[in-house]
């Protein structure tokens, strides 16, 4: 994915974060007899809605140039075969993004669909239509609209399961790699993202004005998915979640009408933005606070799990120190035969006092050895590659559960992992991610956001599994959902099982909406029919966790 910087500072926002137009819910398909005008009208009701900074006339002049055609598609649409309905759309896409809607007659194609983390992604949609600004967003929802033509949503594509960023050939994949772009504004205090944008690509833009953003941690992965998953950055006890560090969301709605969500407009949508996932919109542009402390320390320390009493006994006091320590950052990665522990700390220092209770463990390997560095240069380290050495590429999956802390459980849950993965060299494991009492009060502070942490120490477990034959795919995820089982069935019988799953690391199979909470899903539902009353993100989307499926 190319990443592009915008040249210098721009003097304003590129659109107006105050806009308290309210959409229009017409279903105009009712009301025009064409394609073309449809698509026409779209445009203008985004130039007569909005400050939108317009890409307007180029667009116009495509869709007046291919009215016939586009009107001719649009006749032929209601009655062809779902096959060719599909083939249809992708032609339509042709006709308005040129080159730039990829079908498998072309030499990308295969590139597109190996966009994706994990290979048990690489779907074959219909088409791969590349949008590049908001106003091509909301044409090329239009165009799905009115097909009423199965899509799916793509960023950053780091999501395993497959149909989140990826669908098969009955559908259109609406890619916003190419929406990767970078702004600061003027007085440095927003940084405006492109859902495509890549974290290590973000942090090395805002660093450039010794500024950092509250984000993801590994490189890759896009800002699209992890925001609106709520997303966990190093410091969730110091900045809140990410999305909790949104000042404003440019999201284009079920009906192509595009609307800023902020404190002052669309407050309940914004509100719902934060960690309600794909069921409101797309969002085309995350303003994003900046903050000063761009400073990082970290440590990457592997230790054998036969440390692993003394491991969990230090990971135990480090959490309890971060309930009053923000500057902490830290997670502990649980393979078969390893633990790897990442130590991390928000100001340039040398080993800080917090993790003084690793301490004396022996030391496997400093896989990244105590650096002053910044979170561009930490990032990278923390990627997970698709490829791999021999360049065989990786399936995933991945499931997510919360726990209490606990010495005894956190060494138990070894031998659990042990027994599951047993002799069978399927790579299994699984990160406790701590966070606590301060993440759930800056969620509340920064304007509430739909995730509802309790108030509590906890430790967010993402377990994943990789493996490279599809022959596989069967028994890798039996094992894993056999591990997540196990998991559970082991803190609850302790009482230190909490009931949330972090939407970013939860399988397909697991309900991260519903683990909100009653009261949060119904929110969520609520405002998913107030600004979806057609329901479009909840029966043409092909997957994603939506409200109607929680
Ligand atoms: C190596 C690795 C490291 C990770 N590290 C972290 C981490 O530090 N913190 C964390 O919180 N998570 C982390 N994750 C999890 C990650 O946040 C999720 O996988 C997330 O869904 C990826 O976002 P994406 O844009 O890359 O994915 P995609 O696969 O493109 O999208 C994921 C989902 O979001 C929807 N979506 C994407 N963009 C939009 C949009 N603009 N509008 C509406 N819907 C959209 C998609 O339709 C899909 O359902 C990590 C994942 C990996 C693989």
């Amino acid at each position: 994915m190319l990443w592009t910087l915008a040249l210098g500072i721009c003097s304003a926002l590129p659109n107006s974060i105050h806009d308290d137009h309210l959409p229009q819910f017409a279903d105009r398909r009712q009301t025009v007899e064409s394609l073309s005008s449809h698509l026409l009208g779209l445009i203008q009701d985004n130039l007569s809605s909005t400050t939108l900074a317009t890409r307007d006339s180029e667009l116009r002049q495509v869709i007046n140039n291919n009215a016939k055609a586009l009107n001719d598609i649009g006749k032929q649409i209601d009655s062809a075969p779902e096959t060719r309905r599909t083939a249809l759309v992708c032609k339509a896409g042709q006709l308005i993004y040129g080159s730039r809607a990829v079908t498998p007659q072309q030499p990308t194609y295969e590139e597109e669909k190996q966009e994706n983390w994990s290979t048990t992604c690489w779907l074959p949609a219909a088409c791969f239509l590349n949008v590049r600004n908001a106003l091509e967003v909301s044409i090329a929802l239009g165009l799905v609209v009115f097909t009423q033509t199965p899509f799916a949503v793509r960023s950053g594509g780091h999501n395993p399961s497959p149909g989140f960023g990826s669908i098969d050939q009955s559908g259109v994949l609406i890619d916003l790699g190419a929406m990767d772009s970078a702004w600061i504004s003027a007085d440095k205090s927003i940084a405006s993202v492109g859902p495509g944008a890549t974290w290590e690509n973000i942090y090395d833009y805002v660093e450039q004005h010794q500024l950092t953003v509250a984000g993801g941690r590994a490189a890759g992965v896009g800002a699209g998915g992890l925001v609106l998953g709520g997303g966990m950055s190093h410091f969730s006890n110091h900045w809140g979640l990410v999305c909790d560090n949104v000042k404003n969301f440019e999201v284009v709605l079920a009906n192509s009408t595009i609307v800023q969500a902020n404190s002052k407009s669309h407050l309940d949508l914004f509100k719902a933005l934060k960690g309600g996932g794909p069921n409101f919109g797309i969002v085309t542009r995350f303003d994003l606070h900046t903050y000063p402390d761009y400073r990082v320390w970290y440590n990457y320390k592997v230790y054998n799990t036969s440390n692993v009493k003394r491991v969990m006994q230090a990971t135990i006091e480090v959490q309890k120190a971060m309930e009053t320590n923000d500057k902490i950052g830290f997670f502990l990665n649980q393979g078969v035969g390893t633990l790897t522990a990442g130590l991390v700390y928000r100001e340039w220092t040398t080993f800080p006092a917090a993790f003084r209770a690793f301490d004396g463990i022996p030391v496997l390997l400093d896989a990244i050895p105590a650096t002053n560095g910044t979170q561009a240069s930490f990032s990278p380290a923390l990627y997970v590659r698709t490829r791999g050495a021999n360049d065989q590429t990786y399936r995933f999956e991945i499931g997510a559960l919360t726990i209490k802390p606990d010495v005894q459980l956190y060494q138990d849950l070894q031998l659990v992992l042990q027994q599951i993965v047993g002799n069978s060299n399927l790579n299994l494991g699984f990160t406790y991610q701590p966070l606590g009492a301060p993440a759930a009060r800056q969620g509340q502070a920064k304007s509430s956001n739909a995730v509802n942490i309790r108030p509590e120490p906890q430790s967010w477990l993402a377990l994943v599994a990789q493996w490279t034959d599809s022959a596989d795919d069967q028994a890798a995820r039996s094992k894993l959902r056999e591990l997540i089982s196990r998991i559970e069935s082991t803190a609850r019988s302790r009482g230190l099982l909490l009931p949330f799953q972090f939407q970013n690391d939860a399988s397909y199979s697991q309900s991260p909406l519903r683990s909100y909470g009653a009261d949060s899903l119904a929110h969520l539902k609520t405002v998913a029919g107030k600004y979806d009353p057609r329901q479009v993100f909840q029966k043409l989307q092909s997957s994603g966790f939506l409200v109607s499926r929680a």
